[in-house]
C-alpha cells in the first residue's frame, strides 16, 4: 500500500518531510521538511558542509551504496514513500536521475553512452530515434550526429557534461538531480548548460546543488538556502529558509539568508 505524504499536491513532485540524514551516529542534516516543486528548477544553496548534496543524493536513494547512512523521516515522490521495504532504489534512480559535478561519460561510443540505460532497461522501441531525440534535448545532436561511434570521453568537458545529460534522460526519468553541474566547466560551457536547464524544465523538474549563487539566481525558479550550526558532534546542516528565488535573492525573510546572499560570510 502506498502512504500518502500528507498536503503532496500535483504541484509538488518530490517531498521530504521531517528528514533527518546520520552518518553512523552523526547528524549532517537536520530536520527538513521541503516540497520541490514541479517542472521547475530548484537550487539548493549554502555554506560548504551543510548538506546540499547529502540531500540531493536522499531523494534517488544514491546515499544507500554507503553503509553508515540512514534516514528518519520521509521522502516522497509523487506520494511513494521512497524509503518504504517495498521499493527498489533500482527503479527509483530510473525515474530520478542524477549528474555529477564531474562529467563521467562510461568509456563507449557516444551512441553506447545514451543507448546503455535504454538497453539494460529492455527498450522495445526504435533505439536510434531514443538516443537522437535524448541527445537533442541535451542540446548535443548537431555537434555529433557524424561521430556518433566515436569515444564519448573524446568530447570536450562541456560536450561531455550534455552527454551525461542526454544518457540521463534517455532513460525518461522524471527528475533529474544536479549535483554543481558546471563546477568544472568553462563559463562558455556553464553557460550552454544553464540554457538547456532552462529548456528541459518542461519535461522534467530539476534540483540542482551548486556554489555559484549567481547561477542560482540566473538558472531557478525556486531556492533553498541551507546552513550550519555547531553542536558538541559537530556541524549540523539544516534548512534556513524556501521560497521563490526572486524573494530569496531580493528580499529574504531570514537574517542569515540576507547576510549569505550579501556576501558577509565570505
Ligand atoms: P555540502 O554538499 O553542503 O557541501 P555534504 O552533503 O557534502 O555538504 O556534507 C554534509 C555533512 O555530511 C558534512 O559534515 C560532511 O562531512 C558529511 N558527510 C558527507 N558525506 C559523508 C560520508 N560519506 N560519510 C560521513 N560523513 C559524510
Amino acid at each position: 500500500m502506498d502512504a500518502r505524504a500528507p498536503n503532496q499536491t500535483e504541484d509538488s513532485v518530490l517531498e521530504a518531510i521531517d528528514l533527518n540524514i546520520y552518518y553512523g551516529s552523526f547528524l549532517a542534516v537536520k530536520n527538513v521538511s521541503i516540497k520541490i516543486a514541479r517542472n521547475q528548477i530548484t537550487s539548493f544553496i549554502g555554506p560548504s558542509g551543510c548538506g546540499k548534496s547529502t540531500l540531493l543524493r536522499c531523494f534517488n536513494r544514491l546515499n544507500d551504496l554507503i553503509e553508515s547512512f540512514h534516514i528518519k523521516g520521509q521522502v516522497y515522490h509523487d506520494n511513494q514513500d521512497l524509503y518504504s521495504r517495498h521499493v527498489d532504489p533500482v527503479l527509483v534512480r530510473r525515474r530520478i536521475g542524477m549528474v555529477f559535478q564531474k562529467p563521467n561519460p562510461f568509456p563507449k561510443s557516444i551512441y553506447d553512452n545514451v543507448a546503455y540505460g535504454p538497453r539494460i532497461n529492455g527498450f522495445k522501441g526504435n533505439l536510434d530515434e531514443l538516443v537522437e531525440q535524448s541527445l537533442r534535448q541535451a542540446v548535443l545532436w548537431d555537434e555529433v550526429k557524424d561521430k556518433l561511434k566515436q569515444s564519448g570521453t573524446a568530447l570536450s568537458g562541456g560536450q561531455q557534461q550534455r552527454l551525461c545529460i542526454a544518457r540521463a534522460i534517455a532513460v525518461q526519468p522524471d527528475v533529474i538531480l544536479m549535483d554543481e553541474p558546471c563546477a568544472a566547466l568553462d563559463p562558455i560551457s556553464t553557460l550552454k548548460i544553464e540554457e538547456l536547464m532552462n529548456d528541459l524544465k518542461q519535461r522534467y523538474s530539476i534540483v540542482i546543488v551548486t556554489h555559484n549563487m549567481q547561477q542560482a539566481s540566473r538558472v531557478s525558479d525556486k531556492t533553498a538556502f541551507f546552513n550550519v550550526e555547531p553542536t558538541d558532534k559537530g556541524k549540523v546542516g539544516y534548512l534556513v529558509e524556501y521560497d521563490d528565488t526572486v524573494n530569496i535573492f531580493t528580499n529574504p525573510r531570514e537574517t542569515y539568508t540576507r547576510d549569505y546572499i550579501a556576501g558577509r560570510f565570505g
